[in-house]
């Protein structure tokens, strides 16, 4: 691994106006961390991208980064890219061991954040180094949010949540897991006890549904749920996939790892449609997912699907009304989801849009004061790099605000 890190970073350019940092949502200085690599100052290295993205170590892993950095390098006109995101994350690996920064100063300020997924951790970091008080309330028994409950372990290795867990804690960052904000504890009660700012990142977690009959049945259920924990769904030997996003490849390629022999991807229309980037639609075909295109649910039963053909037309699609049964011993919807209404529900002054998410300004402040949002639950679920890169806004808002208000 090393060798090839060093063969990778010895390929860079070092260009002056860096197409890939431009590309990088979170700006990342490739060229300059590459460099302090290179001049044999790795820690420095980790320390720049760990200030400027405290979750460089996941985002080397899951970015999609030949649509981003990589997607940008100039090496990859002629020849291939350079492997931005392994070098990354290899510094950052590194780098998470021997971290010892300390926070700037000490302020007397309490924080809450609510939900400890990409934007909750990024946040808890950067004010927690800026002096801040940080608690983090986190509903399920572990921290990383989607990062934990939605990557597969293949993708993104919980260890390192664990690690990034642990700097937080020696930070002094303050943890409550198994607090579900909104039903015991509610944000009035958190506005009481005199946090300053409060900062909702509680994500994306109720899936949507198909609507059809049947999908209350035993044998089917729902991505975001199944993703949480495989290892405890029985599934039979032939699954089927009803969705064509990165999620439904992520569903089909954990099933496939976790004891289930056939794994079909069912989706209404052709392979360019599909939402999923090409790299994962490639990666799931490579570990033996088929795909039945052009069919769409209309009934679930024990025994299968019901389904409706469709036909490609000049004006987009057309369904026959023919309905055929396709035998498959358990179905997973993955068709997107949206946020769960637990802390809006108890509380009062914060708008959410008709989908349910939480509005905020460009800064992200919601519509109540003291109050930020910012992550999948304002925009939708995205990247783990949009994440932090809306984070980082919300940092700045937030200091700014509790300064102007209390200092
Ligand atoms: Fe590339 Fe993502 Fe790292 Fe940015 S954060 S340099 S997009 S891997």
């Amino acid at each position: 691994m090393a060798r090839h890190v060093i063969t990778e970073s010895k390929r860079c350019l070092k260009c002056k106006n860096a197409r890939c940092t431009a590309s990088c949502p979170v700006e990342t200085p490739i060229a300059e961390f590459i460099s302090l690599y290179l001049d044999g100052k790795i820690k420095e290295a980790g320390e720049m991208l760990f200030r400027n993205n405290p979750l460089s170590v996941v985002t080397g892993l899951v970015c999609p980064q030949s649509e981003l950095c990589e997607g940008s390098c100039i090496r990859g006109i002629k020849s291939t890219p350079i492997e931005i995101g392994e070098i990354e994350h290899y510094i950052s690996d590194y780098y998470l061991n021997v971290m010892d920064i300390k926070p700037e100063k000490d302020l007397d300020h309490r924080i809450g954040i609510i939900g400890s997924g990409p934007a909750g951790i990024t946040i808890a970091f950067l004010m927690a180094l800026k002096g801040y008080k940080v608690t983090i309330f986190e509903a399920h028994d572990k921290i990383g949010g989607v990062m934990r409950y939605g990557i597969p372990e293949f993708r993104l290795p919980k260890s390192i949540l664990e690690r990034l867990k642990e700097k937080l804690l020696s930070l002094g960052v303050k943890i409550r897991p198994n607090t579900l904000i909104g039903k015991v504890i509610t944000l009035d009660d958190l506005c009481r006890d005199d946090y300053k700012a409060v900062f909702i990142g509680t994500g994306v977690w109720k899936p949507y549904t198909l609507g059809v009959k049947g999908e209350t049945l035993g044998n089917v259920h729902f991505a975001i749920d199944y993703l949480k924990n495989p290892e405890v769904y029985a599934l039979g030997e032939k699954v089927t996939v009803i969705g064509a996003g990165n999620v439904a490849m992520d569903v089909a390629r954990t099933a496939l790892r976790n004891g289930t022999k056939d794994v079909t991807i069912m989706y209404r229309k052709t392979m360019k449609e599909m939402s999923a980037r090409e790299e994962e639609i490639e990666a799931a075909k490579m570990d033996g997912v088929t795909f039945e295109l052009l069919k769409t649910p209309v009934e679930f039963t024990d025994d299968g699907i019901i389904y409706n053909k469709l036909k490609e037309t000049a004006d987009g699609f057309d369904t026959d009304d023919e309905r055929k049964l396709y035998e498959t011993d358990s179905i997973i919807v993955s068709i997107s989801q949206g946020p769960q209404a637990n802390i809006i529900s108890t509380t009062g002054g914060i708008e959410v849009s008709q989908k349910g998410l939480v509005k905020t300004n460009d800064l992200g402040r919601t519509t109540r004061e003291g109050i930020f949002a910012s992550g999948d639950v304002v925009t939708g679920a995205k990247t783990v790099v949009e994440a932090v890169k809306y984070s980082k806004t919300v940092v700045k808002a937030m200091d700014e605000y509790i300064r102007n208000k209390y200092d």
